[in-house]
């Protein structure tokens, strides 16, 4: 817990300064048209500030600049190792500003503060960091021909990338795009999500501060119709990166097919198992890991362990303490230091998953715990952790990705049905599985179609590993070395030496 009381956070917010126009060509500008939208904030429901809402116009304006830019080669052509030290400076910058980022962050999507700060900002930072190390350290390829050729295989960054990002880690998931993006050398038109715009225009503004060249960075603010749609339907944008829904993913893919075949990568969404077997190292360590792992920032993690699959020998004892477990984790006030629990996104999301509860008491899944909403602040918008025991896969709460704080727990017999319910889900984001047999684990962890599966703990993994899905969860991988491929071209470049 961090020594930040909640009136240190409180008496912050009146020096916030709410930026909160998009960033074209190194500039604040508002949207052509002149229209905002309210920032409001699920915490109290209170308007923070307006924000442009930016359209076609605006697009055009931050991809020209972007292409600009990038064919300039202020940025692309130098070296990796300046390139290398504006991003380090970035990340520097970041964490000079920490509070102040994540501040940001939990007043717009109602987050615990210390997940702001410890988890949000730090990770953008090691992100920047990572990536800014990584890219002096990379060779290219020199072919193994005789001695009359030579065959050079080179990597080219995309040019101008079309970044589209979520809400639930606003600042996060823009830093995987723009790690990778910007070391390669590209030119980058990010757009947050409409929930959570606050922290990409600041981002914005501090890395021209570290002398990333104009036009490089650009934020454009607004709604997936209005501002992302053109991103991916336009014709000089080379590459697409999102993070979403598998919805919005999918329309994506062929948006980006149907126009000019920008190369297309989409983290998506998941249902993943978290499979718990009597022989667990700890099964109260378990208990305790299960709950976190989809009561962490309220539920709304793509790769929540929304399904825990627990052994019918010990599933009644290990739902309790998994009860118990989430009862520690009743929501409070964002701000309040020790939250583990703070406000759902905003009034559409909790109604949402409101839903979702009330469809697994309709569909006879059992309440064992929360189902209502938490009164923690009026006009906010919080939902106490929630527990169904007897789900079954058919239920439309074992099916869907609720991305709130609802956990459906499924009992299984043997170690067949545990992998066969594992995979019967369109997503294939991670898994865990809890087992002290080590042959059970590297067997069970290997049939799980998932892109990230973790042995007797959960949601573990650094930079150092790639992420990102099987199946309907995604193409492509954020994170590690792997990220780098998606932002560049490889070439092959043939010299003639037999004269
Ligand atoms: P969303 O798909 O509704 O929106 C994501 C972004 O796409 C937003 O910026 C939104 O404005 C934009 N968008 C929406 N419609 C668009 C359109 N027609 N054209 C262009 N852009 C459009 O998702 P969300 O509700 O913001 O985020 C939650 C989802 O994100 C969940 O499904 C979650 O699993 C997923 N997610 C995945 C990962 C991962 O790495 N796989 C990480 C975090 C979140």
């Amino acid at each position: 817990m961090s020594n930040k009381t909640k009136s240190y956070w409180e008496k912050m917010i009146p020096k916030l300064n709410f930026s909160s126009r998009a960033i074209i060509d190194g500039k604040q500008v508002n949207a052509a048209s002149g229209q905002t939208f309210d920032c409001v904030s699920p915490i109290d429901g209170r308007v923070l500030t307006v924000v442009a809402r930016c359209g076609s116009e605006d697009i055009e304006r931050a991809v020209a600049a972007s292409r600009r830019a990038f064919e300039s080669g202020v940025w692309a052509d130098q070296a990796p190792g300046e390139r290398k030290k504006v991003l380090q400076r970035f990340a520097r910058i970041i964490e000079a500003h920490a509070d102040e980022l994540a501040l940001l962050e939990t007043l717009d999507m109602g987050k615990p503060i210390e997940d702001s700060l410890n988890v949000d900002v730090a990770a953008t930072v090691r992100c920047i960091d990572w990536n800014a190390e990584a890219i002096d350290k990379i060779y290219d390829e020199i072919a193994p021909t005789g001695k009359h050729e030579l065959g050079l295989v080179t990597r080219e960054p995309l040019g101008v990338i079309g970044a589209i990002v979520p809400w639930n880690f606003p600042m996060l998931m823009a830093s995987w795009k723009l790690g990778p993006a910007l070391a390669t050398g590209n030119s980058v038109v990010l757009k947050p999500s409409e929930k959570s715009p606050l922290t990409a225009i600041r981002l914005a503004e501090l890395a021209l501060e570290a002398g990333l060249p104009v036009g490089v960075f650009n934020v454009v603010t607004g709604y997936g119709q209005e501002a992302g749609e053109p991103i991916a339907a336009h014709m000089d944008v080379d590459g697409l990166v999102f993070t979403g829904s598998t919805a919005v993913g999918k329309h994506l893919l062929s948006t980006a097919a149907l126009s000019n075949m920008k190369r297309t990568f989409v983290e998506c969404g998941g249902k993943s198992p978290n499979v718990v077997f009597p022989d667990a190292p700890d099964l109260d360590t378990a208990a305790e890991a299960a709950a976190s792992a989809i009561f962490f920032n309220q539920g709304e993690v793509c790769t929540a362990g929304s399904r825990l699959l627990i052994h019918e020998d010990i599933r009644v004892d290990f739902v309790d303490a998994v009860v118990k477990a989430a009862s520690q984790m009743h929501p409070s006030h964002p701000l309040e230091p020790g939250a583990s629990m703070g406000a759902m996104v905003d009034n559409t999301q909790m109604d949402r998953v409101m839903n979702f509860i009330k469809s697994g008491s309709d569909e006879g899944a059992s309440l064992r715990h929360g189902g209502e909403k938490a009164n923690i602040e009026p006009n906010g918008c919080y939902i106490e952790p929630t527990v169904f025991d007897n789900v079954s896969s058919d239920m439309t709460i074992a099916k869907e990705e609720i991305f709130g704080p609802v956990l459906s727990c499924i009992g299984f017999k043997d170690e067949a049905e545990a992998v066969r319910i594992a995979n019967d889900t369109p997503y294939g984001l991670a898994a865990a599985v809890w087992t002290s047999d080590l042959s059970r684990a590297h067997r069970v962890a290997g049939k799980i179609r998932a892109g990230s599966v973790w042995v007797n703990y959960y949601d573990g993994g650094d930079m150092t590993a790639p992420f990102g899905g099987f199946k309907q969860s995604g193409n492509g991988r954020d994170k590690s070395l792997h990220a780098l491929d998606k932002y560049t071209e490889l070439k092959a470049t043939w010299i003639n030496l037999a004269n």
